[in-house]
């Protein structure tokens, strides 16, 4: 039309494309294809309808088709740097096209990366194994800075877990997860292997302090759940080792 309507946000125009307006209805300027000198600068046919059109032409005429194939492939071979050279010359418009992709795509991406990543699992473990093995400073360093306040903050669930793998590395039959404390309480912080009491406020590794004992040792096919530990000194727990015969154990019997 005339020069008002260039000063028009693309955004605010919306336009009907002859053949699939009826169906599709108005669409930004974005989706059609420029064309100099014409209203709002773009052809009257939509980029898909284009596409479409192409599509069909070439399936019409194969070997029109294929002409214009070896032409575009002659052509860069005659001139082998032009697209290294138009990408180096249009660096911000690439960019900028790459982020409005992935706006107008966001969706569909994430879908597209969570399948992939759901099919590739076996490969995105194996290249993180291989990553922590090749980069360890990084792992430490890591570990240096999150690890003290977070262990600190959550020490009970690190022994818990801590001798839970433990347990895993025995083949242990794990019946049942519990918290130390439980077992101590229960015990009322009376040793159940010399029968004295156990001072709450000695930490590991004081030999005084409390640990958790297994009446039938894992390495004897004892299970761990509540029924098979009781509270012990630590210097009692490992005097007594995998030994059998110890009071409590005839006790449970
Ligand atoms: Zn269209
Ligand atoms: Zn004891």
């Amino acid at each position: 039309m005339d020069a008002q309507d260039d000063t028009t946000e693309p955004s605010e125009v919306l336009l009907l494309c002859t053949q699939c307006g009826p169906t599709k209805g108005p669409q930004p300027l974005s989706a059609f294809p420029k064309a100099p000198g014409r209203p709002y600068g773009v052809r009257k046919t939509c980029k898909a309808c284009k596409a479409l059109d192409r599509a069909a032409k070439n399936a019409a005429n194969p070997e029109k088709h294929q002409a214009k194939l070896d032409y575009i492939r002659q052509w860069h071979a005659a001139h082998p740097t032009y697209n290294q050279e138009w990408e180096a010359a249009h660096v911000e418009h690439r960019q900028q096209w790459g982020i409005d992709y992935r706006a107008a795509n966001k969706e569909a991406l994430q879908e597209s990366m969570h399948g992939w990543r759901a099919s590739h699992a076996g490969h995105i473990s194996e290249y993180n194994k291989q990553y922590a093995a090749d980069h360890p400073e990084e792992g430490r360093a890591r570990n240096q800075r999150n690890y003290p306040p977070y262990y600190a903050a959550n020490k009970p669930a690190f022994i818990a877990r801590a001798r839970l793998r433990r347990l895993r590395l025995l083949n242990a039959p794990v019946l049942e997860t519990f918290r130390d404390e439980e077992i101590f309480e229960r015990d009322k912080w009376i040793c159940q292997i010399c029968f004295e009491k156990v001072n709450k406020k000695l930490k590991w590794p004081d030999p005084g302090s409390a640990s958790i004992d297994h009446v039938i040792p894992i390495a004897k096919g004892g299970s761990h759940c509540r029924q098979n530990v009781v509270l012990a000194h630590r210097i009692c727990n490992s005097s007594k080792g995998a030994r059998n015969g110890t009071p409590q154990q005839q006790r449970l019997f």
